[in-house]
């Protein structure tokens, strides 16, 4: 299972899907992306099976951007398929999520008790749609997040796209990896670095509740309670 995110000036799909191959070696059953296209809607094509069936299906339906995020999948919760494949979307929210929702059940049939409807038999799905459900009771869409993921036991790195705010990425993680790399006006979300080493040495590891906010002219980690904090990038000098 992994997360590649993207977000600079190129088109960032190819990077993508590099980096998803790059992460294979964790294991897989399924992948996906998700891009921001330039009508500013954000298109995701995922599938079970290979990173070439996605690549595949990326052919017959082309997608490009220079803000995404890309997944591939270990089936936790749901079986290996093209509907539990991510990203999952709820309302302007797109995630991939990497890790375990314990208490995913309770919180999902509080949801569907409130009318919420479910596409997937995933514990991910309910991160996103508990993050709509925040995001109408009038919060902005960083204090959402924030505040679904408060509500969560397990463990989690996640990495959200929101169509109301199409030029950022907004990650997190707790007890799953995540690491940032620094380009010049471009960066990079992913589970480890092979991912990311051919485009930047720079990288900060992120720590358990750090929230990272990242646009492709700037980044900023803060923690669940919003206050800044500072996390020293290091420069890698091994190869993979
Ligand atoms: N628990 C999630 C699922 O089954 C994510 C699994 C993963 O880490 O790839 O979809």
């Amino acid at each position: 299972c992994g997360i590649v995110g993207y977000v600079g000036a190129m088109d960032g799909r190819d990077i993508l899907i590099e980096g998803l191959k790059r992460l294979e070696y964790r294991g897989y059953d399924s992948s996906g992306i998700a891009m921001v296209g330039d009508s500013g809607t954000v298109e995701i094509v995922r599938s079970r099976g290979k990173i070439a069936v996605l690549e595949g299906r990326l052919r017959e339906r082309p997608i490009a951007g220079s803000i995404g995020i890309a997944h591939t999948r270990w089936a936790t919760h749901g079986k290996p398929s093209d509907e539990n494949a991510h990203p999952h979307r709820s309302g302007p929210f797109v995630v991939v999520h990497n890790g375990i929702i314990e208490n995913y059940a309770e919180i999902k049939s509080r949801l569907q008790l409130e009318g919420f409807g479910f596409s997937s038999e995933t514990d991910t799905e309910v991160i996103v749609k508990l993050v709509e459900r925040e995001w109408r009771s009038g919060k902005d869409h960083k204090q959402a997040i924030v505040d679904s993921l408060r509500q969560l036991r397990g463990s989690y790195a996640v990495v959200f796209l929101n169509e109301a705010a199409p030029d950022q990425l907004i990650a997190a993680r707790k007890e799953s990896p995540l690491i940032l790399g620094l380009g010049e006006n471009e960066y990079y979300l992913a589970s480890d670095v092979p991912a990311i080493l051919p485009y930047t040495r720079k990288i900060i590891y992120l720590e358990d509740g750090d929230v990272v906010s990242v646009s492709r002219s700037g980044y900023s980690i803060e923690s669940f309670e919003g206050e800044r904090l500072e996390r020293v990038p290091r420069t890698i000098e091994w190869n993979p």
